[in-house]
């Protein structure tokens, strides 16, 4: 890669010799940590499975002896840092090794080490769940806390964190009823692992005619394994992309309902037993571990703390969405009858998405393939770079990598433009390759944090994206969705190097879940907007041409034109979430499909009663339960953050807004309460009003 690097910086820090590629090494880079006390560390990645093998090993005999070491003290002489501190190091330090080799496992290019990565990934997991039961930690923690220490800042806020997650885990408990807790948990992970291997294991198939397949693409009905006869095509109900294909373009009803039916009765002879399981065990869970609900138990660490909260915030973004739901629905109604040529005819669940796609299609006419050329991927990401640099102080450039795993891997240093304070180290592998993770996302390697010497461990990180690579002499061109999740992805990285906390625990994107997506959400605007645009988009054959303004305010349209329809959807979703995960009597029935049937008629469409979309939604198995409202709360938090750029001079440029960013959000992890720092950059209490104003009500 041939990336121009920022004019004069290296004389605006410190003289440090070039080498003969114009690269800074990492040597010289760490040598400028020195005088801020801080430390900068190239991560040495495992290149062979006996590595793997050993590393792993000797990240386990660590973490055991600084486990020991805590367990083992004279309760007489235990610090803070002896005790709480210690812990929170062991969990950085395990935590590494996990990371690195998590991250080996979906990078490297040789398929051994890719497997032995993978079995040393779930041995160090079932280790460290080894450790997080140990009793004579806890003992040793508990002794300490009746000391009553005065503490403050993110040590106050560190000692809660760790003995209230002792809490949940039953640790306060007499140790009967913790024993059942415990026993309970694990076979909870079992039946939650049962419900994911049915939803992936689960296949559906329905064979159709040309003739029932009218309007879905020859190009799909053409590719492989669908043509399975003369006149007989295969379509795998259990395929999104195939099933979707369908719903959106066939112009056969029957055949829509087909799908849409078969749909909802994934997996729903196995899976409804199960989830009607779990959901039990987990509210009997909670009670045990004396919780009213189990939403409540899961919403106690993030930042709606309760689950009534949260549904308070899903029940009012319903009624909020309320007419931008109806007006894209007598859209779709009116297409729907002058195609049926009856003018009562309502949209269903078996339709929506055709008449959406067909709305969208009249309406807008918009090529979203066309928009390639003026956005070539050096140019975005130079553009998406200087950007950055700008609005958050900073400086990148690439450095001499000392190791990549493939070619066209890169290195890069980041600095603080005012001081030249090294801030951290991010790797970039932006093509697709033969066995690499293949979705788009920031990997932590290294979270920052405080040395137990004093330094300051400075993060490395790396995003792994799949972009096209460069084909028949044309650069890598992205279209306009890759290009905001390029921006959204790096907004990640920018998160998790510019922090400040203290603490591993704190530490960049360690921030509550309902949190997280929020900073990068924000972010995405700033690819809608022409101002951000002019600074780097331009048609590749000839820069003078920028994306045009009515392209832009199109793109700006499509964008809206089906949020009422998909937010609805995600609301439906996050309240049968919730609504299952409310309170309920010990010993009730519970009745899952039912219960989320119920909740899809009210927010969404009704679909039949013998249905069960319950059985195929793997996210409440997934780590979600409790959480999916997560995704629209980040959102509305995203929108009210927006605002404060909107409103800057610079807008989405302004470098006031940019630093405030910085200090108030990324800087601070979870070293003090999100809510707090949320409300400190928007300098007024949160509001779900810029979001619904987003979706065009007023
Ligand atoms: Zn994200």
């Amino acid at each position: 890669m041939n990336i121009p690097r920022a004019s004069g910086w290296a004389l605006l820090i410190l003289p440090v010799a070039l080498r003969a590629d114009g690269l800074r090494t990492v040597a010289d880079f760490q040598a400028l940590a020195v005088p801020y006390k801080s430390e900068i560390r190239a991560p040495s990645f495992e290149t062979t499975p006996d590595q793997i093998r050993a590393d792993a090993t000797a990240a386990m005999a660590a973490g055991d002896a600084a486990i020991d070491r805590i367990a083992r003290q004279d309760p007489a002489s235990a610090t803070f840092e002896s005790t709480f501190g210690a812990l929170d190091s062991f969990g950085s330090d395990a935590g590494l090794a996990q990371g690195r080799i998590g991250f080996v496992q979906q990078t490297s290019t040789s398929k051994p080490v890719r497997d032995a990565a993978e079995e040393a990934t779930k041995k160090l997991q079932k280790w460290s769940i080894g450790i997080a039961y140990r009793e004579d930690v806890y003992a040793v923690l508990r002794a300490f806390a009746a000391t009553k220490p005065a503490l403050a800042g993110e040590d106050r806020r560190l000692f809660d964190y760790i003995l209230r997650d002792y809490r949940r885990e039953g640790f306060e408990l007499p140790t009967a009823t913790r024993k059942e807790v415990e026993a309970t948990f694990k076979d909870l992970g079992e039946l939650e692992t049962n419900f994911e291997v049915n939803v992936t294991n689960t296949r559906a198939l329905l064979v159709f005619t040309r003739a029932e397949l009218a309007g879905v693409p020859d190009s799909f009905l053409t590719s492989p394994g669908v043509k399975t006869g003369d006149d007989a095509y295969t379509i795998l109900v259990n395929v999104t992309p195939q099933r979707m294909i369908v719903e959106q373009n066939c112009s056969v009803p029957a055949t829509r309902t087909r799908v849409s039916v078969a749909e909802l009765h994934l997996a729903q002879d196995v899976n409804v037993p199960l989830m009607n399981k779990i959901v039990a065990l987990r509210s009997n869970l909670a009670g045990k571990l004396g919780y009213a609900s189990w939403d409540d138990y899961r919403t106690e660490v993030k930042m709606a703390k309760t689950g009534a909260a949260a549904t308070r915030f899903i029940e009012d973004l319903v009624r909020g969405i309320q007419p931008k739901f109806d007006a894209e629905l007598a859209e779709m109604q009116a297409l729907k009858a002058a195609d049926t040529g009856d003018p009562g005819s309502r949209i269903d669940f078996t339709d929506w998405r055709y008449y959406q796609n067909q709305v969208v299609k009249q309406k807008y006419t918009i090529d979203s393939e066309a928009l390639r050329i003026y956005f070539p991927f050096e140019h975005v990401l130079q553009g998406m770079f200087a950007i950055y640099q700008s609005i958050f102080g900073l400086k990148f450039e690439q450095l001499q990598a000392p190791y990549v795993w493939a070619d066209g891997v890169s290195l890069w240093g980041v600095t603080d433009a005012q001081t030249g304070e090294p801030m951290g180290l991010f790797y970039l592998d932006m093509f697709p390759r033969e066995g690499k993770y293949n979705h788009f996302a920031e990997f932590g390697i290294q979270p920052g944090r405080r040395l137990p010497d004093g330094s300051y461990l400075r993060p490395t990180v790396a995003l792994l994206c799949n972009f096209p690579p460069p084909a028949n002499g044309a650069p890598s061109l992205l279209n306009h969705q890759e290009v905001t999740t390029l921006f959204h992805e790096f907004g990640h990285c920018m998160h998790a190097i510019l922090t400040r906390a203290q603490r591993g625990q704190f530490s960049g994107t360690s921030v509550p879940r309902d949190f997280v997506e929020a900073p990068s959400q924000m972010l995405e605007n700033w690819t809608y907007d022409k101002r951000v645009l002019d600074t780097f988009a331009a048609d590749y054959r000839d820069p003078e041409k920028k994306v045009p303004a009515q392209t832009l305010s199109r793109l700006n349209e499509v964008h809206l034109a089906t949020m009422g329809v998909f937010y609805r959807r995600q609301l439906a979703f996050a309240l049968l979430d919730l609504r299952l995960h409310g309170p309920r009597a010990a010993g009730a029935p519970v009745d899952c499909q039912a219960e989320t049937n119920r909740v899809l008629d009210q927010v969404f469409f009704h679909v039949p009663d013998d249905t069960a979309f319950i059985a195929y939604f793997g996210h409440l198995a997934g780590g979600y339960d409790a959480g999916y409202y997560g995704y629209a709360w980040a959102d509305s938090i995203a929108s009210d953050m927006a605002t404060v750029f909107k409103a800057a001079p610079g807008g989405f440029l302004d470098t006031g807004a940019g630093m405030r960013m910085r200090q108030e959000i990324y800087s601070q992890g979870d070293a003090r309460e999100v809510s707090v720092s949320i409300e400190a950059f928007l300098g007024r209490p949160r509001s779900n009003a810029p979001f619904l104003q987003k979706l065009g009500i007023q």
